[in-house]
Parts: structure tokens; C-alpha cells; sequence
């Protein structure tokens, strides 16, 4: 069958054959079906002016066109209904009739010819030939309201008209591969008004028993391909014509509206943004020479700062001061970016963005306070110009992106916060040191390993600084901080790593040390000491001296922090009452017999 000859009727089933024409250079083929079924021979879509002579001559091959009593016309379109008034001259027999809908009737009838109508609805969908039953399937608005199509039981051949045709490049009157699905995508896109009219008809249609499905426009689908098409036609999105303002250009109309879904798909079926970002980059790559996109938002707690999502960060999200060309255009209003901009987005220069390349900016409106909370640029390789076809991708990529883009900010910014939350109180806020809250969990833990292993020793040595009340009452509490600040500096500088510098409340400090000597941390408190009282201080404390009594301490095993620092604080307290800028020591106690 695949490589008969189409200047002959080609019989594609029993009793069953192709009599349409092979129209050279076009990409809706139409065919002709007859059922030669003696005296009630049937014809499916007899054709149109351009095609009928053709059918003619092959009916010829087969039978005697008197023999011929139905003519069905699955909906009422020219290329295959208008040669109707031909076949009505040339038909002498009284009894012919032509199938329709009764909204097929109501157009075909104004052809003026005198064959009447047998309507499938008034004749319960199904007609008997004598032997060979015929059942009429009411696929409606695929594509025209009043569409039917034809199932013979007995060859379980389906005629289809539209639904099931395809834009072919040439003719092939057999798809031979799932590829033809390819063909038969733009087809349905743009003739079927919505999924759920094709979804209708589908599940309808995959019940019966299929053998093959002859379709009038592109090829016919056999047996094998019939259900791997119907599956796939159940997940297209059909209706592209309302993408058409302008073009009408099917392939391209196609081409967007693959993008559509895949940009919705993205949108609600990813969850990590690292992968939004990496399925919309390979969209854009479709339109335009894309290499890199990245995300800069407006941040809801620091106002000089911008949440950026780009690859360095793995779309994680990261604050960073915005480069100018987002700082200028982020807050900007809808009118003022109208009245700048032709289109929802622009090109910008390689300069602007301080890369190498050009970019789209695509800015993305709040939709309650119409200014730009967040914008898209999307790094291209090479220059561009702008075409209807980037113009409608940016259009249909707006919505999505700004709820997508808007969920992460949201959940970046929430992160962000959670973990300045934790950084705080893990951190004082003024000095950096870390808190009583953190200390304790910390020193409990060392405490543990040491009350093991007599060997880890762990002291501590706690500092007050002297008369630091007068800082306050002589330069005011803001100096003050600036001495907290240089004292704590002190600690950590002092410090090695696996010390614990905390800050315990106003200027008392306390450093925690583990697996040093009593004579260690004795020095270890002499040198912080020393290096409170060298620390030099700017305007208005200039030649001003600040000094710090120190307490130290070696823990006791199995000794709570309370008793230990207690002793600590024992040691400070001698500190200060011998005069201030010293370091005072409790040692371990001899354990009493
Ligand atoms: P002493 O030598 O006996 O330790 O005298 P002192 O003045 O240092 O001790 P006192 O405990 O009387 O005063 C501590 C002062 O520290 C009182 C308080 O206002 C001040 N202070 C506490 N926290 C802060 C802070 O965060 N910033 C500033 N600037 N001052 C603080
Ligand atoms: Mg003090
Ligand atoms: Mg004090």
C-alpha cells in the first residue's frame, strides 16, 4: 500500500479504497475514500473542484458510479464537500443521498444541488449497507460543530476528516513512524479549539476496535500507531489560533505555543529554582542566542541591598549590592517604563550590565503596586534584533516568571532571615563574640569530654573592664560601644582557634579555654590584659587608657558551670578590690580527703 501508485485507486482495506488526488506542493493533501459495497457503495468527503475529475476517473477502477448511494460529508468545508454539485448531475439513480449533521446541512445545502440529506441523528448515528455496518461517531467542534466521523465494523477502519489529519510535506498516503505525530501537532493546535473538545472525541473513539484510521488531510495511521497518537494528542494544548494576533503562521504559532507549555510545565512542576532557571535558559534558547539567566529581586529587609539568583550562587539566592543598571530599574513604575519602552522588556548593552555581552532585561511588575519588585536578564552570546517571535515569547514567559520568581524571593528572603536569626543568637550583636545562649550549650559539651578525660583540662578566664561607666558618663554610650567593640577585638585576637571568646553581658567577657595549663591560662590572661591597657583609642578618647581586671579559673571535674564560674568570678572580684588591672587566679581546689 505505502508505495502504490496514486494516479490508481489504491485499495487500503478489504473492499476499501483511496480514490483522493495527489496535489503537488501542497501541504493539505485531501483524500477520497470509497467502500465498494455493490448497489450501496459509499463515498467519504467526495472532494472538491480541484480534485474531483481524479476521484471520478478512479471510482471507475473500482465500480460504476451509479453504484454509489451514499456520500458522506463528515463537515461541510470546501476541499471536500464542493464537488458535490458534480457528483449530483453525474448521479442518475433516485435513491442517492448525501450523510451529514443537520448543522452540516445547513451550509452544504446552499451548493443548490437536488440529492437529498440522510442525517446521522435522525437515523440513531449507525446506517446498515446489508452485511456491513457503518457507526457514525459525533465529534463536535473537531474542528466544526456538526464534525462526525465514520466507523466500519468491519474493517475497523475509522474515517476521520479532520481530527486525525496532519500538514504533510509532500504525499504519504501511510505514516510510518510515531513521527508523523509531528505532523498531525500543529494540525490539531490550531484547528481544535481546546483539549477538552479533543479529549471528548478521543475517549470516544480509542474504544472502538481500530484497525487503522483514514483521515482526509496527511497520511492514514495503521494499526500500530493508532494508540501511541491518541496518547500523545491527549496532552496537547490545542487553540493556538488565539495566539495569532498578526501571524498567522502555523509552524511558528506551533513553535509558541510548545513554549507556553513548557514554561507552564516548568513553572508548576519544578520545585528548585536552580531548575526553573536551567528549563527556561533552554526555552529562551529556542528564540534567541541565550547563555546565561539570572534574577535580581527587590529585598524586603535591607533596602540597599538586592537578592540576587544566578549559576554562582546555584540559584540559591544571595544579597548583593546591585549593579546600576538594576539598581536604576528596579522600583521604577509601569507608566514611566512604558513611556521609555516599546515592548515588556529590552535589550540592553554590554556596558550596562558590565558584561562582555548584551542582554534582555525583562522587568517583572507587582501586580497590586504596578512597579518593577524584580527583573530577568537573560545574557545573549551575540547581538539580536528583536522580532514579533522574541516579543511573544517575552509576553508569554511575564506571568509565570513573576510567579515564579516572586515565590522564591519569598522563600529565599524567609532563608535569609532564618539564618540571621540563628547567626544572632549564636552572635552579640554588637561585638561579634558569641552569647551567654551559645556559651552554654558549647561548655557543656566541653565540660562533658572532660569530666571523661581528666586530661582536657578546661578553664576560663573572665574580664571586667575598669570604671567602664565613666567611658559612658565622659563620652557618651556610643564611645562606649566603640571600647566594647576594641575590647573585644582584643579577645579574639588573643584567642587561638577552639577558644570560646564570649561576650557574658555589658562589658564582662569571658574566654573559655580548652587542654591548657594552669600556668597557660594564667599567661594567656596577662597577655589580654596587657593588650586592653596598649589599645589606642581615636578622638575624643585620644591618650585615654582603658584597662581590665581578670579572674581566671580551672575547671573541676564533674564542676557546673555556675560553681565554676562562680570561682571565676571569685578570683575577678579579688582583681578589682587589689586595685583593678590585674589578673587574679583560682586554681583547682585539693580535693578534700
Ligand atoms: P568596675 O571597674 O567596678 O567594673 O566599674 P564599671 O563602671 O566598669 O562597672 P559597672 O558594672 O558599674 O558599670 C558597667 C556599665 O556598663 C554600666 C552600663 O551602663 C554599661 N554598659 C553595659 N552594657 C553596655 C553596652 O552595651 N554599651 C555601653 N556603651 N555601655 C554598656
Ligand atoms: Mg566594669
Ligand atoms: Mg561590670
Amino acid at each position: 500500500m505505502k508505495s502504490a501508485d496514486p494516479n490508481h485507486a489504491i485499495e487500503i482495506a478489504d473492499r476499501v479504497w483511496w480514490v483522493g488526488h495527489y496535489l503537488p506542493g501542497d501541504a493539505f493533501q485531501c483524500h477520497v475514500y470509497l467502500i465498494e459495497h455493490g448497489d450501496q457503495s459509499i463515498l467519504f468527503d467526495p472532494g472538491s473542484m480541484l480534485t474531483y475529475e481524479h476521484t471520478l476517473k478512479k471510482i471507475a477502477e473500482v465500480t460504476d458510479l451509479n453504484n454509489i448511494r451514499w456520500f458522506v460529508c463528515h463537515h461541510q468545508d470546501p476541499d471536500i464537500t464542493s464537488a458535490m454539485p458534480r457528483f449530483d448531475e453525474l448521479v442518475t439513480r433516485k435513491d442517492a443521498a448525501v450523510i451529514s449533521h443537520w448543522r452540516g446541512q445547513t451550509l452544504i445545502k446552499h451548493y443548490g444541488f437536488k440529492m437529498p440529506f440522510w442525517l446521522v441523528e435522525e437515523h440513531d448515528w449507525k446506517l446498515d449497507l446489508g452485511g456491513r455496518m457503518l457507526r457514525f461517531l459525533f465529534t463536535p467542534y473537531a474542528h466544526f460543530p456538526g464534525a462526525f466521523v465514520t466507523f466500519d465494523e468491519q474493517t475497523g477502519a475509522l474515517f476521520s476528516s479532520d481530527i486525525f489529519g496532519g500538514f504533510t510535506d509532500g504525499f504519504s498516503l501511510v505514516a510510518d513512524s510515531i513521527d508523523y505525530f509531528e505532523q498531525l501537532r500543529p494540525f490539531h493546535e490550531h484547528y481544535i479549539p481546546s483539549r477538552d473538545v479533543l479529549l471528548h472525541s478521543l475517549t470516544r473513539i480509542e474504544k472502538l476496535d481500530l484497525k487503522m484510521i483514514c483521515p482526509q488531510h496527511g497520511s492514514i495511521i495503521p494499526e500500530d500507531l493508532i494508540h501511541p497518537i491518541i496518547d500523545r494528542l491527549k496532552t496537547l494544548d490545542c487553540g493556538l489560533y488565539l495566539l495569532a494576533k498578526e501571524d498567522t503562521d502555523i509552524h511558528r504559532l506551533s513553535r509558541l505555543n510548545q513554549m507556553l507549555t513548557d514554561i507552564t510545565k516548568t513553572m508548576t512542576g519544578y520545585r528548585d529554582f536552580q531548575d526553573v532557571a536551567r528549563a527556561l535558559l533552554d526555552v529562551a534558547r529556542r528564540f534567541v542566542p541565550a547563555h546565561l539567566i539570572e534574577f535580581f529581586s527587590r529585598s524586603q529587609s535591607h533596602d540597599d541591598l538586592v537578592l540576587h539568583l544566578g549559576p554562582e550562587s546555584r540559584y540559591k539566592g544571595t544579597l548583593v549590592a546591585p549593579p546600576l543598571l538594576v539598581a536604576t530599574t528596579l522600583g521604577k513604575d509601569a507608566k514611566s517604563w512604558g513611556k521609555r519602552h516599546k515592548w515588556n522588556f529590552t535589550l540592553v548593552g554590554p556596558d550596562d550590565a558590565g558584561r562582555r555581552h548584551s542582554a534582555l532585561l525583562i522587568p517583572l511588575f507587582s501586580p497590586d503596586k504596578g512597579t518593577i519588585e524584580a527583573l530577568v536578564l537573560i545574557h545573549l552570546s551575540k547581538r539580536i534584533a528583536i522580532n514579533s517571535e522574541v516579543v511573544e515569547m517575552v509576553q508569554q514567559m511575564n506571568i509565570p516568571l513573576q510567579v515564579a520568581v516572586e515565590r522564591e524571593s519569598i522563600y529565599r528572603t524567609l532563608d535569609l532571615e532564618r539564618q540571621q536569626f540563628y547567626e544572632r543568637s549564636i552572635r552579640d550583636a554588637l561585638t561579634g563574640l558569641f552569647t551567654r545562649f551559645y556559651m552554654q550549650d558549647m561548655v557543656e559539651r566541653l565540660f562533658a569530654i572532660h569530666d571523661r578525660d581528666k586530661g582536657s583540662g578546661i578553664s576560663v578566664a573572665l574580664l571586667d573592664i575598669d570604671h567602664f561607666k565613666s567611658v559612658n558618663d565622659t563620652y557618651g554610650h556610643n564611645q562606649g560601644d566603640i571600647v566594647l567593640k576594641m575590647v573585644s577585638e582584643v579577645l579574639v585576637k588573643t584567642s587561638r582557634q577552639g577558644d570560646l571568646p564570649v561576650r557574658l553581658g555589658g562589658e564582662e567577657f569571658a574566654v573559655f579555654v580548652a587542654g591548657r595549663s594552669s600556668q597557660e591560662i594564667g599567661a594567656f590572661a596577662e597577655r589580654l590584659r596587657e593588650a586592653v591597657e596598649a589599645l589606642e583609642f581615636d578622638e575624643p578618647m585620644r591618650g585615654r587608657k582603658v584597662t581590665a581586671s581578670l579572674g581566671v579559673a580551672e575547671r573541676r571535674q564533674k564542676e557546673s558551670l555556675i560553681e565554676f564560674l562562680g570561682r571565676a568570678d571569685a578570683a575577678l572580684y579579688k582583681a578589682k578590690q587589689s586595685g583593678r588591672n590585674q589578673v587574679c587566679c583560682q586554681l583547682v581546689p585539693p580535693i578534700k580527703k
